[in-house]
């Protein structure tokens, strides 16, 4: 998946490249800094000296001693004065420069601590809407693996008024409601195939059932084995085509790897993860009986006894397809994220 979005101590994280929020020293400090350093050792706090402080909003590059990843991006956030002093712009720098030092560097992976968002005060939701953004940005042309690392959950925030919406949708929904899935299931099998299914699985059944007849029907059985339906992947590209976008616009909006995509393009009965299947179904911006329709013949149905699926069908029936969007409410939400 092209951007992540995980909780973790960056220090752990192993990647080609970890950034730091450092101070414009860049001779250590508290917060991920003074992590960063304890984990690398002294060897980083020696490189750092040699390159003479960093300006806000640019980044410089050095090795990574003891930790498990190959560099660690040093770059300076701004400090929150209100938002009415370039701090935006100035954080956004932060991410651009940083990202770039990385591509310059052959990384394909890198690790972002949230900047600026801990001393320096900004504010944690913005703080991850502007990294997520530039991110995005970055991705739209370029391969590489991105995360986004949360430290501390209890002060992450998707909106206020976004996440209440979220959890009263949840509340209303969430029931125990696996008869009418059971019913959907039914539906969208078809009651032939159900019938055919049931033969298979009960032998004993009585053949001179008027109602089972088609049941036991072996031509008809080897017929819908032939004309076996549209796959997964089938279904994908036409809908690609339907909508008239090309494949890379639609693995990057589903924030799923140009591998794993040609893989799915290659393999007319590949099965796709529950979350890749989603993935693809905000990317092409389905309703939500297209999205059911799709995730099928993934072998998969959207349920009320799932927060998960509660959290996407809020997203598909308010038409958001920001995937970036819906996986930081799948994150304030314990959930996992869409993608690959
Ligand atoms: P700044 O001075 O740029 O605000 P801080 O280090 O104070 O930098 O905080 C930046 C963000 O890094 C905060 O959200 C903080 O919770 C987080 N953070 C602190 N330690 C770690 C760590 N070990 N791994 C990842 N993130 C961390």
């Amino acid at each position: 998946m092209p951007l992540q979005i995980v909780r973790n101590d960056i220090t752990k994280i192993k990647c080609d490249a970890i950034v730091n929020a450092a101070n414009s020293s860049l001779l250590g400090g508290g917060g991920v800094d003074g992590a960063i350093h304890k984990a690398a050792g002294k060897g980083l706090l020696l490189e750092c000296i040699k390159l003479g402080g960093c300006k806000v909003g640019q980044a410089k590059i050095t090795g990574a001693y003891k930790l498990p990843c190959r560099y660690v991006i040093h770059t300076v956030g701004p400090k929150w004065k209100g938002g009415e002093n370039g701090e935006k712009e100035a954080l956004e720098s932060c991410y651009r420069e940083g990202l770039k030092l990385a591509a310059e560097n052959d990384c394909e992976s890198v690790a972002f601590p949230l900047i600026s968002s801990g001393v320096y005060g900004y504010p944690k939701a913005r703080a991850l809407k502007v990294a997520v953004d530039i991110i995005t940005e970055f991705l739209i042309d370029h391969d590489m693996l991105v995360y986004i690392v949360i430290f501390d959950k209890d002060s992450f925030e998707i909106g206020e008024k976004l996440f209440n919406n979220i959890a009263s949708y949840i509340d209303n929904k969430y029931v125990d409601d696996n008869f009418e899935f059971n019913r959907t299931w039914a539906d969208n099998m078809g009651e032939s195939k159900i019938l055919t299914t049931a033969a298979i699985l009960y032998p004993g059944i009585e053949k001179s059932d008027e109602a089972l007849a088609p049941a036991f029907d072996t031509g008809s059985l080897k017929d819908e084995v032939d004309n076996i339906d549209e796959s997964f992947s089938q279904m994908l590209l036409r809908k690609i085509d339907e909508k008239g976008i090309t494949d890379s616009a639609c693995y990057k909006k589903a924030n799923v790897d140009r591998k794993l995509f040609s893989k799915i393009r290659g393999d007319i009965y590949y099965h796709p993860s529950k979350a890749t299947a989603l993935a693809f179904a905000i990317a092409l911006e389905l309703s939500l009986e297209e999205t059911e329709e799709l995730l099928l013949k993934a072998g998969f149905a959207l349920s009320h006894s799932s927060k998960f699926d509660i959290i996407i069908e809020y997203f598909i029936t308010h038409k958001n397809y920001n995937i970036f969007e819906i996986n930081e409410a799948l994150f304030a939400f314990d959930q996992a994220l869409l993608g690959s």
